[in-house]
C-alpha cells in the first residue's frame, strides 16, 4: 500500500490572472503535460484567445471572467471551471497589478485596493477551493509571491507590504494543511518582463529607478521570462506525492562577463 495516492495524469487547473504575462505561460506550460487549464482574469477575451490557441495545439482549456477582488466573482469562475473540467487538482493564483508611489503620497483607497488584490484575493480563493481539496486529500496551491515580500523596494507602493503578507498567510496554511494532502507553495519571481509595471511613464519610473538604484536594488539588467516562471510552477506542482516543493525563488541571471582574453565562454 503506497504512502500516498499518486496525482492523476490529468488535474484540472485553475489560473487566476491568466491574461497575459506569468499566468498565460503556466496555462500554456501545464496543458502541454495533458492538464486541461481554466484561465481566469478580467480581460476574458485575452483568456479566450489564449484558450483557443490551447485547444488548437491539441489542450484542453477554458475561459472565464474572473475578478479576484470580487467574492462573488471567485465562486463564479470556481463553479464555471469545475463544472467545465473537473474538480481543481492545481491552482495557481498570479492576479496582480503594481502602482509604483511612496506610501506616504499613495491615497488610501488605492492601498487598500492594492492589498484587496494581492492578499485577500489570494484568500478569497483560497476559501473557495481548498475545502474541497482538503475533502479529496490532495491538491496544488501555488501562490505566486514576489522577491519583494520581506524585503521592499522604495516607491512601490502597498504591493510589497501585501506580498509579505500573503507570504506569512501561506506559512500559516502550512500548518493548518498539514496532514491533509493538500500542498500550497510559494513562488516568488525575481523582476520579469511581463504586463506588470509597462503602463507607467517615465516620469514615475525615473525616480523609482534612481532609488532602486540609491539602495542597492537593479544589480544588473537582466529580467526573466514568463517561461522561466512557468517552468519553476510546473516543477512544484510536479513533485511527486511525499514531497513538497514549498518555497522557489527565480532570479534572472547576469549576463556572463568577457574575459580578460575577450570571450565569455
Ligand atoms: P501581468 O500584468 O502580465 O499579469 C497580471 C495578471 O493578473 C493579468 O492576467 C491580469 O489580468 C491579472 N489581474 C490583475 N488584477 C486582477 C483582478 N482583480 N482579478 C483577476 N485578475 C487580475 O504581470 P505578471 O505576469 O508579472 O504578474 C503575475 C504575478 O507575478 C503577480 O502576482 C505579480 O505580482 C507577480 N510578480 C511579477 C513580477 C514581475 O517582475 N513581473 C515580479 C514579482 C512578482 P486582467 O488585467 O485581465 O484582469
Amino acid at each position: 500500500m503506497p504512502r500516498f495516492e499518486p496525482h492523476p495524469d490529468r488535474r484540472p487547473v485553475l489560473i487566476a490572472g491568466a491574461s497575459s504575462g506569468i499566468g498565460a505561460a503556466t496555462a500554456e506550460a501545464l496543458s502541454e503535460l495533458g492538464h486541461p487549464v481554466a484561465l481566469g482574469a478580467r480581460r476574458v477575451e485575452q483568456c479566450e484567445a489564449l484558450a483557443s490557441k490551447i485547444v488548437s495545439n491539441g489542450g484542453e482549456a477554458f475561459a472565464h471572467h474572473l475578478d479576484v477582488a470580487d467574492t462573488g466573482s471567485v465562486d463564479a469562475f470556481v463553479t464555471a471551471a469545475e463544472t467545465a473540467l473537473g474538480a481543481a487538482e492545481i491552482v495557481v493564483s498570479g492576479a496582480g497589478d503594481l502602482s509604483f508611489s511612496q506610501i506616504h503620497e499613495m491615497d488610501p483607497d488605492h492601498f487598500l485596493r492594492q492589498v484587496d488584490v494581492h492578499l485577500v484575493g489570494v484568500q478569497r480563493l483560497v476559501h473557495r477551493v481548498i475545502p474541497g481539496m482538503i475533502a479529496r486529500q490532495r491538491g496544488d496551491f501555488v501562490i505566486i509571491s514576489s522577491d519583494t515580500a520581506g524585503n521592499p523596494r522604495p516607491r512601490m507602493g502597498a504591493y510589497p507590504a501585501a506580498k509579505s503578507a500573503v507570504e506569512t498567510m501561506a506559512q500559516q496554511m502550512w500548518m493548518e494543511l498539514e496532514g491533509t494532502g493538500v500542498r500550497a507553495s510559494l513562488v516568488r519571481p525575481g523582476p520579469t518582463m511581463t504586463g506588470m509595471g509597462l503602463d507607467t511613464t517615465a516620469e514615475v519610473i525615473g525616480p523609482v529607478l534612481e532609488d532602486w538604484s540609491k539602495w542597492g536594488f537593479a544589480r544588473h539588467p537582466e529580467m526573466l521570462r514568463a517561461a522561466n516562471l512557468a517552468s519553476a510552477i510546473v516543477a512544484v506542482v510536479s513533485a511527486p506525492r511525499g514531497a513538497h516543493i514549498a518555497v522557489t525563488e527565480v532570479q534572472p541571471e547576469a549576463r556572463v562577463q568577457a574575459t580578460a582574453a575577450g570571450s565569455n565562454r
